[in-house]
């Protein structure tokens, strides 16, 4: 099969049986990146369409901070999955670095949120993972940060940061050195009814499967193909400081803050506006109001003036139930969205688990076999795709 018109290939489809299906993944961010990635070392004939350059939507803009600190099973799972890949990647892909550092979850006191902290670090020990609660004064002696006013504080070892951007463009190089196809200033409409069927620049072309991986326009791109998915994007918000900072990554819950260190100095973000963006027109620049509260709660938190270098804001994607749309939603057709700000540090291993599912469906899986990779938390049809909801952030306390 050619990627130029695979749908002229003689060769049966990978559903009747061959090992080298042909796959359109759409959206050079870091999920389409690892899936398109991942797919071509497994056998399939992959072209990835960025409709910009790669790392041009929310990848691009990430904070970049990682961690493994989930409190739920499959969260945990894959939480840890990706933190050996970034680890992995470190050693061996060109121009990508990961930097340890320790992940700091405050809560200050007065906030309801401080009682749920020693549990929820609790079934995070369950998972065996590397995180204990820490008295407040302790904290203060080990970290650079003022804790006077700190109920609560946990601290995850095995976190760290890393460029997002590096990570797609360095991954992408090794995509196409895998036999990627990789075709950027590429915008592509999902044809309705017609399966596993994309146009570019007015020509139709048929795969085996179609990989949605396209952030913020994805209620967007599949309403095109007749696919319903309840998916909002929200906007969020980040800034580096001038301001040397060399203690841990901190996450000042109570605030809302999050701040880690950075080659510029320091990066802090959230700014969370929790209702729906418009993905072609939302102001990409940080907000007054964001800088302020950042800039107190840095004050506050690590006695940081910060002197700000750039401000900014991306989107990120909000689903009903707080968890991803990870699976099939059509003949051939595949969404990966819906990550709640935590699409980098998990994208890894969501990547990789759309590849291995994409492929299971091709050969007849279904996502609830028990051989399936799929997840079933996170079918997107557990969803009818008209429902309305209210956006949440995803760094809270509350939904780890
Ligand atoms: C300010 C900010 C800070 C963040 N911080 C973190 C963090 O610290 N850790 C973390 O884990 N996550 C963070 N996130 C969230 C993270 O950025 C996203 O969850 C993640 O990057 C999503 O990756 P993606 O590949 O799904 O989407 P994207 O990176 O948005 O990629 C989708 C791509 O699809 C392309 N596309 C869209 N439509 C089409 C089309 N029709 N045809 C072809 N291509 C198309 C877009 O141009 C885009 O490049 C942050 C987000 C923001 C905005």
């Amino acid at each position: 099969m050619t990627d130029s018109n695979p749908s002229d290939a003689v060769e049966p489809s990978n559903a009747a049986g061959t090992a080298d299906p042909s796959v359109a993944v759409v959206g050079g961010g870091a999920v389409g990146v690892t899936a398109a990635h991942d797919l071509a070392a497994r056998g399939a004939t992959v072209t990835l369409f960025e409709r910009d350059e790669l790392a041009s939507g929310a990848s691009g803009r990430a904070a970049g901070v990682l961690y493994d600190a989930y409190a739920e099973d499959v969260d945990a799972a894959i939480g840890a999955r990706a933190m050996e890949r970034f680890r992995a990647f470190d050693r061996a892909l060109p121009g990508f670095d990961f930097s340890p550092c320790p992940y700091v979850i405050a809560v200050r006191e007065g906030d309801e949120d401080a009682e749920a902290v020693p549990e929820m670090v609790d079934r995070m020990r369950e998972h065996g993972l590397e995180v204990s609660v820490v008295d407040p004064d302790e904290l203060g002696e080990r970290f650079p940060l003022s804790t006077d006013d700190l109920a609560v504080a946990a601290v995850g070892e095995g976190a760290g940061w890393a460029d997002p951007e590096s990570y797609v463009v360095a991954l992408g190089e090794r995509a196409e050195r895998e036999g990627v196809t990789v075709e950027t200033d590429a915008a592509v409409e999902l044809v309705a009814d017609a399966g596993a069927t994309i146009r570019v620049d007015g020509e139709e072309r048929a795969y085996d499967a179609v990989v949605v991986a396209v952030g913020a326009h994805t209620e967007r791109f599949l309403e095109a193909g007749e696919i319903a998915v309840p998916v909002k994007p929200y906007r969020v918000q980040a800034l580096t400081s001038r301001v040397a900072y060399g203690g841990p990554m901190t996450y000042d819950a109570t605030a809302g803050v999050y701040f880690r260190p950075h080659p510029t100095g320091l990066l802090a973000g959230d700014g969370t506006e929790p209702f729906e963006a418009d993905p072609d027109a939302y102001d990409r620049e940080g907000d007054d109001w964001f800088v302020e509260n950042v800039s107190t709660a840095l004050r506050e938190r690590a006695d940081h003036d910060p002197e700000v270098a750039r401000a900014w804001a991306g989107l990120c994607t909000a689903t009903p139930d707080g968890d991803p749309l990870l699976g099939p939603v059509g003949e051939g057709v595949f969404v990966a969205a819906g990550w709640q700000g935590h699409g980098f540090m998990r994208a890894p291993a969501t990547g990789e688990l759309l590849a291995e599912g994409v492929l299971a469906s091709l050969s007849g899986a279904t996502v609830d076999d028990p051989d399936s990779p799929w997840v079933e938390a996170f079918d997107p049809n557990r969803f009818e795709g008209d429902e309305t909801f209210e956006i949440e952030e995803g760094m809270s306390v509350s939904n780890r």
